[in-house]
This record gives structure tokens, C-alpha cells and sequence, in this order.
């Protein structure tokens, strides 16, 4: 069972009157609410959104002919335009749509009381929720954020799917600049709120890595004093942000240190006290990810022991992806996505998978702003370092030149087209080669992987 509520509790949380008053309007009970008429069931709420390239107001009268019950809507129309356009379901009229749909989300939420989590940082939120869902689920049902719903329209639209079968709920929270996630965490008011990392995302909007940790830390900033702090305690900027605005209950995890201390034993396996488990994905970004879902296991009493079998996780395309080809030929699919930090991270996963080379195909980091080429000659610098056997860049000239520069005397080759590159890889591989690909979402790599393997 997800969202219900009957019209007059709706325009209650609005704080406005329905269009239609009659008691049998006010006592009709909502079965869900949606903002898309595509899935819109007979029954349920429709709520119009309006953005830069969609406006939900053009659709009420579908919704009406799909058995809505009722619409919210913003105050642009009045009441007597939409009974020209015929439209005689019950409307609420709301100076805005986006807002009251988070406010019926919140609402929503705290009809629960199954624990929240809630997970930002800069990289690896997608990756910890599922790790988090992964442990969860050993207890419960676990309510999660689907795709990339993490924002402000995402996060209502996960809570609004709680349900009495739910055990616990796990929401992603993103953020593109100051502001987002306080916002967020307002909405979900979760119980323990877990950020994974302080990097360099979105620097060119925010300025600096310390302007990046405050927006993280508006999560702790906004949670009720009586909840947990779930802390990446490696990053020495995330934890004394953290305590600028945290007084409440922390648990830190981390390789280096912290109240949950993982230690790698391989690649694979990570030791936590006298624990030694598999870990579910490879990586010494993944063990610090997993580490996040062992801290909040353990705040909420959850048995480690299943986990000593390993556990497994799904997660969407291009992360964390492995291709065996024939010819023991290995492909690390890292398309989905790149900023400063996933890049070295997945070098550094490279470089420990064993192989006969290593190669790897990046592309340009996008939304650096001014600190584009350090970053892009950094990550020249990690391939170089690591000791990788090849560089292929596909990437703009200017950020090409930034990591040729950075890698060499590790040859790098520069390149403009996916074609371009596949056709080189055809020429260079050899049995045995380990290949990773990674680049910003933009750059498309993913069609270089696919071409690639389809001409195999
Ligand atoms: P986005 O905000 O772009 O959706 P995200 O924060 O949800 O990203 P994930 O989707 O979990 O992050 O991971 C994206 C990539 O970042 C992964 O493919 C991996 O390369 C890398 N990554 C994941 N976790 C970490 C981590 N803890 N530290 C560094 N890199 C990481």
C-alpha cells in the first residue's frame, strides 16, 4: 500500500479549500497521488507540475478522463477558465504544485515509523543506498529510491511509495547546489542520515571543496538532534564540517580509522573487528561504501553474521560493471559517470585487478569550471603512477593536453570520435588485457564499450 489520504485531509496539509465542498468530494479517499498521467490509475490524485520543458497543467483534463479523483493545481487558472476547458473534477489550487508535493510527501512520512536513512555525498550515494537496501533487506522490506529519483521532485515521489509492509526506508539525496539537501532532509526527516564523501562535484557552481562539504552537511544540519550521524571518517573535511553544525550521536567508518574500522585484506575481502567478509563489490571505494552499510546495520541492531556468506547487490548500468570477453580479455564498465574522485578510484581499481596489461579509455570530467586541467593532469598523473600500460582519451583538446601531459612519459593517445577510439582498441588489444572505461555521463563512453564488444 503506498499514499492515501482523503480530499479533505489533502486540502488540509494545503491549507486551501477544494473547489468542490460537498461531503461526499471532502470524504473521497485518494489511493495514490501521481504527477504523470501516463500512470495515472482511476483513483488517484493528480498533482500538475510545471517545469522549463514539461507543464502537468496541460494534462488535468487527461488525468480527469483516466478517473482522478481530484487535481492540485497552481493558481495561474482561475476557476472559471478550467470550467471552460470542461475540467469538473475537484481542484486545490496551491500557489505552488512542487512545493505542495513535497509537503504531502512529508506528511505521508510521518505516518511512519520505520527508520529513514537517508545517503548523499559526492560520489557513491547510488552505490551505498543499494549496499544499505542490500544489508536491510536481511530484516525487512526495504522502501528504496528507484533510478536516479533524488532530487526534489524524486524524493517525494519515493516517500510517497512508504507502505505498512515497510521495515525501513533508504533515500538518496542529491544536490546540484546550496540549499537542496536541507530541503530534502527537511522533507524525509530520516532518522540516520549517512554522506559518503566530500569531492569535487559540482565545484564549478559551488566554488570550493568547503563550500561542497557545507551543502553535504545541511543533512546532519537538519536532522532532530536525537538521530545518527553516519560519518565517512577518512575525510578529515567532511568530519570537522560535520561537527561545525553536528552536536548529536556520530558513527564514523573508515580504512584509516573510525568507530567501524575496515581493514582490505585483498581487493575483495574486508576485515571489520573480528568480521571478515566478502566484499559485494570490488574496490577500496566500494569497502568504504560497504563500510557505510555495515554502521548503519549495526545502529540498527542488524546481525552481521549472513554477511560472512557475501551479499549481493544490483546496481544500474555503468557502475561497477565487469565484461569477461573471450581471450581472458576483462572490460570495466565505468561509463555511467566520472568526477575527480570516482576517476582515481577506478584507476586504482584497475590497477589492482590482476591481468596481464591494463588499459584505460577516460574521457573528459565535466562541471569542473576553472579547475578542469589540475584535475584532468591529476588524473594523467594517478594512470602514470599506478604504472597502467595504456592511455586512450577521448576527451576535448584542452582536457586531452591536461592528462596527456599529467601521464606522461606513459604514452597517451588523444582521440575526437567513439569510433576513433574503438577502432584503436581493435588494433591493440591482446589476450589477457584488463580495459577500463570512464568519463562523464555526457561524453557517451558507454557506445565505445558497446561498439567494441559487438565487433569482437
Ligand atoms: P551521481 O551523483 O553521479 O548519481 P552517485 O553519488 O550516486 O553518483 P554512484 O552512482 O554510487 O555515485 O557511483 C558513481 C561512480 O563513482 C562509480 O561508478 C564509481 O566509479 C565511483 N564511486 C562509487 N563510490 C565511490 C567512493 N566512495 N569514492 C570514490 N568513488 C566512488
Amino acid at each position: 500500500m503506498s499514499f492515501r489520504a482523503t480530499i479533505a485531509q489533502l486540502s488540509k496539509i494545503l491549507d486551501v479549500s477544494p473547489s468542490v465542498q460537498t461531503a461526499t468530494a471532502l470524504e473521497a479517499e485518494a489511493i495514490g497521488l501521481t504527477t504523470d498521467t501516463r500512470s495515472l490509475q482511476a483513483g488517484e490524485v493528480f498533482l500538475a507540475l510545471r517545469g522549463d520543458r514539461f507543464d502537468g497543467h496541460g494534462f488535468v483534463e487527461q488525468a480527469a478522463a483516466k478517473g482522478a479523483i481530484a487535481a492540485i493545481v497552481d493558481q495561474r487558472f482561475s476557476l472559471a477558465e478550467w470550467d471552460a476547458k470542461n475540467v469538473s473534477l475537484p481542484l486545490l489550487q496551491v500557489a505552488d504544485t512542487l512545493q505542495a508535493y513535497q509537503a504531502i510527501a512529508h506528511w505521508w512520512r510521518n505516518q511512519f515509523t520505520c527508520p529513514v536513512i537517508a545517503v548523499t555525498g559526492s560520489v557513491g550515494k547510488t552505490t551505498t543506498k543499494e549496499l544499505i537496501a542490500a544489508v536491510l533487506s536481511l530484516q525487512g522490506t526495504v522502501l528504496k529510491t528507484q533510478a536516479n529519483y533524488n532530487n526534489e521532485i524524486g524524493v517525494p515521489k519515493t516517500l510517497l511509495e512508504l507502505g505498512a509492509e515497510h521495515s525501513f526506508a533508504v533515500i538518496e539525496m542529491g544536490m546540484r547546489g546550496r540549499g537542496e539537501i536541507a530541503l530534502l532532509t527537511q522533507i524525509a526527516r530520516p532518522d540516520l542520515g549517512v554522506i559518503t564523501n566530500v569531492g569535487t562535484a559540482h565545484i564549478e557552481r559551488l566554488g570550493s571543496e568547503l563550500a561542497i562539504a557545507q551543502a553535504k552537511c545541511e543533512l546532519v544540519a537538519e536532522m532532530p538532534s536525537a538521530t545518527l550521524a553516519v560519518l565517512n571518517q577518512d575525510l578529515p573535511l567532511l568530519t570537522e564540517t560535520a561537527a561545525t553544525v553536528w552536536q548529536g550521536k556520530t558513527m564514523t567508518y573508515g580504512l584509516k580509522g573510525g568507530d567501524l574500522h575496515g581493514q582490505l585484506l585483498d581487493p575483495e575481502t574486508l576485515a571489520v573487528g573480528e568480521w571478515t567478509l566478502p566484499l559485494p563489490l570490488p574496490g577500496q571505494h566500494n569497502a568504504l561504501n560497504y563500510l557505510a552499510a555495515l554502521a548503519v546495520a549495526k545502529a540498527l541492531g542488524i546481525d552481521w553474521s549472513p554477511l560472512v556468506h557475501g551479499l549481493t547487490v544490483h546496481l544500474p548500468d555503468g557502475r561497477a560493471k565487469r565484461f569477461v570477453l573471450p581471450n581472458d580479455i576483462v572490460l570495466l564498465d565505468e561509463t555511467y559517470n566520472a568526477g575527480l574522485e570516482s576517476m582515481l578510484a577506478a584507476l586504482q581499481l584497475l590497477a589492482q585487478t590482476p591481468g596481464k596489461r591494463r588499459l584505460a579509455v577516460l574521457g573528459t570530467m565535466k562541471e569542473l569550471g576553472e579547475r578542469s586541467p589540475e584535475f584532468h593532469y591529476r588524473v594523467g598523473v594517478t594512470a602514470r603512477e599506478l604504472q597502467l600500460d595504456r592511455l586512450l582519451i577521448l576527451a576535448d583538446p584542452a582536457e586531452a593536453a591536461s592528462m596527456a601531459a599529467g601521464a606522461n612519459p606513459l604514452a597517451a593517445e588523444c582521440f575526437s570520435s567513439h569510433t576513433a577510439v574503438v577502432e584503436r582498441l581493435h588494433a591493440l588489444i591482446q589476450p589477457g588485457d584488463r580495459i577500463l572505461f570512464k568519463a562523464s555521463r555526457a561524453v557517451g563512453l558507454e557506445q565505445v564499450v558497446n561498439q567494441f564488444r559487438d565487433r569482437l
